[in-house]
């Protein structure tokens, strides 16, 4: 099975695919990691990807496509994809639809994490680290106690990029070119809308649902 998954930054999309990608044995592809590894690599690809890169262009949506039939073309991981953060616009989308048919594969389902603006806001500003420990709170969500932290309160700062208006206009741009796919995945009934809000087990349970009933 090929899952995608969407969610907005802050939703804690992630953590969710690291835990199916484990749990169900899936190969997780992110783009970033794939421009990496090529570039790491230093195959043709990776030269043109690095030149892109460094001149702080996009990397263009035919590169990304060649990376992800290359993946899709590798018998070792036939079948067994969660895409994170890909697709990234509906162009994408319908280029990983012709990709997968071409590999006789399919797309088994899309999972969004649907959350709104004022959690996302909450999750995002509310977001603390322990400088001494290394452990992530959230004074909204999960915050620090004598019994789940022993170095104390005092070593909890926060990241200073997290501003709000940051975190408005990253989440209005997600939504602009996600909401065209959702629909799109929609119409071929492989949508699955996911209470965001939830707690990280209650939504990881919730997956696990959907992608049993999936294999059944
Ligand atoms: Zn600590």
């Amino acid at each position: 099975m090929n899952i995608i998954l969407f969610g907005p930054p802050g939703a804690g999309k992630g953590t969710q695919a690291d835990i199916i990608t484990k749990s169900f044995n899936l190969y997780k592809v992110s783009t970033g990691d794939l421009l990496r590894n090529e570039i790491y690599k230093e195959t043709d690809l990776g030269k043109k990807i690095k030149f892109t890169m460094d001149r702080g262009t996009l990397v263009s949506d035919k590169i990304i496509n060649d990376l992800i039939a290359k993946i899709l073309s590798d018998k070792k991981f036939y079948n067994r994809l969660i895409f994170d953060g890909y697709p990234r616009n509906l162009e994408q989308a319908k280029n990983l639809d012709l990709l997968v048919k071409k590999y006789d594969q399919k797309v088994s389902c899309a999972l969004n994490l649907n959350t709104d603006k004022e959690s996302i806001i909450r999750r995002i500003l509310g977001r603390q680290i322990c400088t001494k420990c290394g452990l992530i709170f959230n004074e909204y969500f999960k915050p620090s106690t004598d019994k789940n932290h022993t170095c104390g309160a005092k070593f909890l700062i926060k990241r200073p990029d997290d501003n709000e208006k940051t975190i408005i206009k990253r989440y209005k741009t997600y939504l602009d070119k996600t909401l065209p796919m959702l629909n799109f995945y929609k119409k071929l009934n492989l949508l699955h809308q996911i209470d965001g809000k939830a707690e990280i087990d209650q939504i990881f349970d919730k997956i696990s649902h959907i992608i049993a009933s999936l294999e059944a």
